[in-house]
């Protein structure tokens, strides 16, 4: 039977038709690797994640993590699955074989986690935050740090958190208020609360290694007074035994929409709860140099951001089969061209409104799926191509594409998860069925990881113009190489081409205009519309890559080919407007008042 997760056969076609991963086994870091260990640890994933993270994804929805006060507890399921997952050594997929790690390319790791998203996003997000303050401190950490924490978590004894935002700072993090005071021996001691901290506390594992962002008294204002700390749940002596409890405490859960199997928590650190040597203060370890912290914390932000876009792309993928599976199976109506009421039903797939939901959830998951495995793939080039040149040329068009990244399935993959509950009608507003859970659990992502609204001043603000826009221009540079070689097909590719050149184009022209008159605040006003439209455009080109990948016969091609051209007929068209009105500097937001409203 078809998984009704993700479609084995589209990562296959998108990893090896059209990114052709196997090329990367030619690179020293992954000469070990071969066609067959990918597809083994894609089976791995798959078969983990349908076995033991999809049958409690419901469960983990309906009953939430409780806190009595004393003790957090989630449904057993849970660290059943986790155990599995431990077992699999998928932590470390993509980590170095000196730490025990696969040394897999990113972009193979990042599809085999696709699987466990779309299976149960919840229960996931606890070896994923793990993995990525792992992966954190084995790039900025002493090698103590890494010894007495990274260890642990590889092995599933330790899990890890990033605890960024606080009550009064969420987008701003130059207001993070939380203090660290240094102490005699090297350590700190913190003091502050951490809100809306993600598997903050549970009984999952014996310690949780929470990474911490505060301030050092004295340090400069704003975000370069930033330090980043490591806080351990519980002490951990130099050989390695757990010791004091440290006065870290969870204040409360948040109750949220959806990901309700992750536990989400105000922390407050140094309030005395617990005195660990005697005395208040919740202990923590500098990670690198003081001030710097927001630098290394950027290392976590950015894989979380591809993550996050994973995500969204993962349970609008699910969505997507599973409105598919119901569109086939529920008879409703009668073609329009029949004339006879006591002819049979017909499936509703049969109806063309049908079949523009299904079509445009297609675009959106499938569009969502390339970027994000693109994005993957970036990863390993700019750590692995043979020249500095070209990883930096890697480095500087992921470092602009990343808002899109991080923004886009978010917002289209919530959009196709609101389409599978359309083609379900009423019954997709229950919950006998999956699509309005995933909803719920989709919608968090246009809201953690830096809102929409701050992914798009990073884009506008930062990332197009940057080095003099040298992002903007290897965005077009590297989109102009896909259309010369689908004029050269020529045919509709080659039409397809010619739209997409005219979109690169405006996108060029309106930054530039955005960005003559000097003027920060009108040239932002409209960034989310900016975000938007560019992030159409990049979509779009990657279905033309799709469209040119797909060249063979058979229904997978066809349906590829057509969902590109819905994409170029219904989809792109969108950014016109949108960049008109970019070009005519509207002032409207800006001129709104207040006490208008
Ligand atoms: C379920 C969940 C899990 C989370 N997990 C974590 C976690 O593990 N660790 C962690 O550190 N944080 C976590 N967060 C916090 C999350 O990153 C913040 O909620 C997010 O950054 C927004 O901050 P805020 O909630 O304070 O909203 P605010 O920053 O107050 O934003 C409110 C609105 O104002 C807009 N806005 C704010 N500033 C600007 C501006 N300068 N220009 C334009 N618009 C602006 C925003 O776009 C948004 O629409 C989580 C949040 C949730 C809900």
């Amino acid at each position: 039977m078809r998984s009704l997760l993700l479609s084995r056969r589209d990562l296959d076609f998108l990893l090896h038709e059209w990114l052709q991963v196997e090329r990367l086994t030619e690179r020293p870091r992954y000469a070990e690797h071969s066609r067959d260990t990918f597809d083994a640890v894609l089976d791995l994933a798959e078969q983990v994640a349908t076995e033991h993270f999809a049958p409690h994804n419901k469960k983990n929805d309906e009953h939430e993590p409780t806190f009595d006060g004393e003790t957090v507890t989630l449904i057993p399921e849970v660290k059943q699955a986790l155990d599995v997952f431990a077992q699999t050594g998928l932590v470390a997929s993509s980590m170095d074989e000196s730490v025990g790690g696969m040394q897999l390319p990113h972009v193979v790791s990042g599809a085999c986690f696709l699987w466990f998203q779309a299976a149960n996003v919840g229960t996931s997000s606890y070896p994923f935050l793990t993995i990525g303050n792992a992966n954190l401190l084995l790039e900025h950490g002493t090698p103590e740090l890494v010894e007495r924490f990274v260890g642990p978590m590889l092995e599933g004894r330790f899990s890890g958190t990033m605890c960024l935002s606080e009550p009064q700072a969420g987008s701003s993090l130059a207001d993070v208020a939380t203090r660290a005071e240094p102490q005699d021996d090297g350590t700190y001691r913190l003091f502050g609360n951490k809100m809306w901290i993600s598997a903050g506390e549970h009984e999952l594992t014996d310690n949780i290694v929470h990474l911490v962002l505060a301030k050092i008294p004295g340090s400069p204002p704003g975000v370069k007074g930033i330090s980043l700390f490591v806080v351990p749940k519980v002490l951990v002596g130099d050989d390695g035994s757990l010791g004091e409890r440290n006065d870290v405490v969870l204040a409360g859960l948040n109750h949220k929409m959806g990901y309700r199997g992750t536990t989400n928590t105000l922390l407050n650190f140094g309030e005395g709860v617990h005195r660990p040597g005697g005395q208040a203060g919740a202990v923590g370890y500098l990670v690198g140099e003081p001030h710097r912290g927001l630098a290394y914390m950027f290392h976590m932000m950015n894989e979380a951001r591809i993550g996050v876009g994973s995500g969204a792309a993962a349970l609008g993928y699910t969505g997507y089969l599973k409105s598919l599976k119901y569109a086939r199976e529920r008879p409703q109506g009668r073609p329009l061209a029949g004339k006879d009421p006591s002819a049979p039903q017909v499936p509703i797939v049969e109806h063309a409104d049908v079949r523009r939901m299904l079509l445009a959830q297609k675009s959106y998951v499938e569009g969502a799926l390339a970027l994000v495995l693109y994005a993957g793939r970036l990863v390993d080039d700019e750590r692995t191509l043979p020249t500095q040149e070209e990883r930096d040329r890697a480095h500087l068009l992921l470092d602009t594409l990343t808002p899109v990244v991080k923004s886009w399935p978010s917002q289209w993959c919530l959009e196709a998860n609101s389409l599978a509950i359309q083609v379900h009608g009423g019954y997709g507003y229950t919950r006998e069925y999956d699509v309005e859970q995933h909803y719920r659990d989709n919608r968090l992502n246009p809201i953690h990881e830096g809102t929409h609204g701050i992914q798009g001043l990073d884009l506008l603000g930062r990332k197009v113009v940057m080095h003099g826009g040298a992002g903007l221009a290897l965005l077009a540079e590297t989109i102009g190489a896909t259309t010369a070689r689908a004029r050269e097909t020529g045919g509709e590719a080659g039409d397809l081409a010619a739209q997409l050149d005219t979109a690169v184009e405006r996108v060029v022209e309106v930054t530039a205009k955005l960005w003559a008159g000097m003027d920060p605040e009108l040239a932002l006003a409209n960034a989310s519309v900016y975000l938007e439209a560019v992030g159409h455009v990049v979509v779009a080109w990657l279905w033309l890559e799709q469209y040119l990948a797909a060249a063979g016969e058979g229904e997978f091609y066809e349906g590829k080919r057509q969902a590109a051209r819905y994409f170029f007929r219904w989809e792109l068209p969108r950014t016109g407007p949108q960049l008109d009105l970019l070009a005519s500097l509207d002032r409207t937001t800006l001129d709104m008042q207040d006490a208008w409203f």
